[in-house]
Formats: structure tokens, C-alpha cells, sequence
């Protein structure tokens, strides 16, 4: 093939490539864990139940879309209980709280309903067993975050936070015999596996929790981008700003050379990150709404042309009840378990 007729052909291959449609693989599992649904179903059902105002301390869970459809339908989110009048209903949000706010609530008066997800109480529960055996517990979590204060506040003179590695070295110890680590419930698997291994070698005898705190979850919605951002371009991640376990789905892609993009929204997708022929997996953190996914995936396919593809790597079948003091919310309402 001569030189000129050899440019021609591969000018053309460009172009059959730059117009190929943008590919979307949709990673499932991904959006709502089965805590955010309970979480969600308490709060419309308490809406129901005893008509707005309802308060919630804090957002119920780290979103805006499922903060600002409450805030339309008549939920208060407040920072401080002296904001909740007395007598009224104050939910608290998934993250769990600690037991001086459930001590604040009493004295207030205030009918409480308790919206923290199952696998956050078990941290708590370890937390107390820990430091009512004598032992000093190392929480291995994001300082400032709800989860990680409702945590601390089980124990607070029994508890040292450690962010990272070197924050291992750092720690002074009176007593080493008796020690013991916990984790936050939405951290990266691998970087909370470092630290652990760093924990295992400064302190051979520290135990950890009989079942690993890091939820289903989160573990799911990570493996499925470790697993599937090797055959894409681009990530995008729908979630909030706020939202541990999003932000960790974000960086574990870019932790591979994969651009990713944690967005609220369609409206948040800047066209420079694509040019037209990429392959992009599309995934949501746990507290992401299937609605938004949708919105983005439809944006893709009008704007882009985009072909979806479905990839399951798990499926997930897990169900937290309702509290009680809401069974009776809506006529027939089913309890299954
Ligand atoms: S991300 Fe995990 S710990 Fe948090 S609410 Fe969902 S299931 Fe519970």
C-alpha cells in the first residue's frame, strides 16, 4: 500500500472510531443499600404517620435529592435539638448517634425514631463490649464524620480515631495488652486494609471485630468498580459531595488511571470529559437514588448515542425491619422478618 492511500486509511479508521457511540456499562450492584431504603421508609412513614413536622437530626442520609424531597414534604433537618420543640418527633438518621444526643433527646421530651442502619449499631455494640472489657479501641474511620461521632461517643475516653497508616505510628499507648480495632462502615476496603496491617504489626495482640465492620454494601459497590473500571475510559459515580462510601468509589477508579467523576446529576457531566467514542461505567453510592442513575444513563444515550450494557457482579438480597412504633403506618404493611 502506498504511503498516501496508507494516511487515507487510517484518517478513515479515526473517524469510524470518533463516531462510534459512547458505551455505558451500568455496574450493579450500585445505588441504595438496604439501610438507606429502611432509613427512607421510616421517614415517609413517620411523615404519614404523624404529619409533618417530622424532625430529623442531621441529613437521614448523606444525599440531596432524598434531603430536598423531604424538606418538600414537610421534614425539618436540624443541627441541634433545642431547634426540635418539645414533645416532638426527632428521627435519627442512618449514620447512627451517639448516647449523649439520645440522653439530650429525653430530657427533652422527644418522641425519638431511629433510623440508624443495623450494621452501624453493630459497630456501636462492639464499641461498648470492647471498652466494658478494659480494652482501648482504635475506630479507623474519617474524623467529623456522623458515623464516626456516634461511634466515638459509645466510649469517648476508650477510643483513639486513626485516619491513615502513619497515624499507627503516632499512637501512644499506656496499656497494649488490651486493644482492640474497629472500622467505619463506608471506608475504601484496601485502605482500610493497610492500616489494619500496619495496626497487626505495631500490636501482634490486637483483636479485631468477629465479623468485618465495613458493610456489604460498600464492599459490593467497590469490587464492582475494581472489577469492571479496567474496560472503561471514564467513571461516573452519582452521588453526593458527602457521601463517604461515593467519594470512595471515585477514588479507588482513579486509583487505577481512570478518570471518574462523582456528580449529583446529569447536569453536573462537563462534555470535555468525553470525546465521543469512550466507554464509561456508570455505578451510584449507597445513597444515590436509582432515579438519578436513570437520568444519567438517559442523558448519556440522548447526547451520545450511548448503547448500555448491564454488568452484575453480585446480587443483593438483604432487608433491615422497621422499627415497631411504625408497623402500623400503612394498612397491611409487611414485616418480613
Ligand atoms: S452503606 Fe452500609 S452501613 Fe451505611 S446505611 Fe448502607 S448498609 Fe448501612
Amino acid at each position: 500500500m502506498s504511503n498516501i492511500r496508507k494516511d487515507a486509511f487510517e484518517l478513515l479508521n479515526v473517524r469510524i472510531e470518533m463516531s462510534r457511540p459512547i458505551k455505558v456499562l451500568l455496574a450493579s450492584p450500585r445505588g441504595f443499600c438496604a439501610g438507606v431504603e429502611r432509613a427512607i421508609e421510616i421517614v415517609e412513614r413517620a411523615l404519614e404517620k404523624f404529619g409533618p413536622p417530622v424532625y430529623v437530626r442531621h441529613e437521614i442520609v448523606h444525599n440531596k435529592h432524598v434531603v430536598e424531597r423531604f424538606r418538600q414534604e414537610g421534614a425539618v433537618f436540624v443541627d441541634h435539638l433545642d431547634e426540635v420543640p418539645v414533645g416532638g418527633h426527632l428521627m435519627y438518621s442512618a449514620h447512627g448517634v451517639s448516647p449523649e444526643i439520645r440522653k439530650i433527646a429525653e430530657e427533652r421530651n422527644l418522641k425519638a425514631i431511629d433510623a440508624t442502619c443495623p450494621l452501624v449499631t453493630k459497630v456501636h455494640l462492639e464499641a461498648i463490649k470492647f471498652s466494658k472489657a478494659g480494652y482501648t479501641i482504635v475506630l479507623i474511620g474519617h474524623e467529623g464524620h456522623d458515623e464516626v461521632i456516634g461511634t466515638m461517643g459509645e466510649a469517648p475516653e476508650a477510643i483513639l480515631l486513626v485516619e491513615t497508616p502513619e497515624d499507627v505510628d503516632q499512637l501512644e499507648l499506656a496499656d497494649e495488652t488490651r486493644l482492640a480495632y474497629l472500622t467505619q462502615t463506608t471506608l475504601s476496603v484496601d485502605d482500610a486494609n493497610r492500616i489494619i496491617r500496619r495496626l497487626k504489626e505495631r500490636f501482634p495482640n490486637i483483636e479485631g471485630p468477629k465479623k468485618e465492620d465495613i458493610c456489604y454494601a460498600t464492599q459490593n459497590r467497590q469490587e464492582a468498580v475494581q472489577l469492571l473500571s479496567d474496560e472503561v475510559d471514564v467513571v461516573l459515580v452519582l452521588g453526593s459531595q458527602n457521601s463517604s462510601n461515593s467519594q470512595r468509589l471515585a477514588e479507588i477508579a482513579r486509583e487505577r488511571d481512570v478518570p471518574s467523576h462523582l456528580i449529583d446529576g446529569p447536569s453536573e457531566i462537563d462534555p470535555s470529559w468525553f470525546a465521543g467514542n469512550e466507554t464509561v461505567l456508570v455505578t451510584a453510592g449507597a445513597s444515590a437514588p436509582e432515579s438519578v442513575v436513570k437520568q444519567c444513563v438517559d442523558y448519556l444515550r440522548k447526547t451520545y448515542d450511548a448503547e448500555v450494557e448491564t454488568r452484575s457482579i453480585r446480587d443483593e438480597d438483604v432487608y433491615f425491619p422497621l422499627p415497631k412504633q411504625l408497623l402500623s403506618a400503612i394498612p397491611n404493611s409487611v414485616n418480613p422478618s
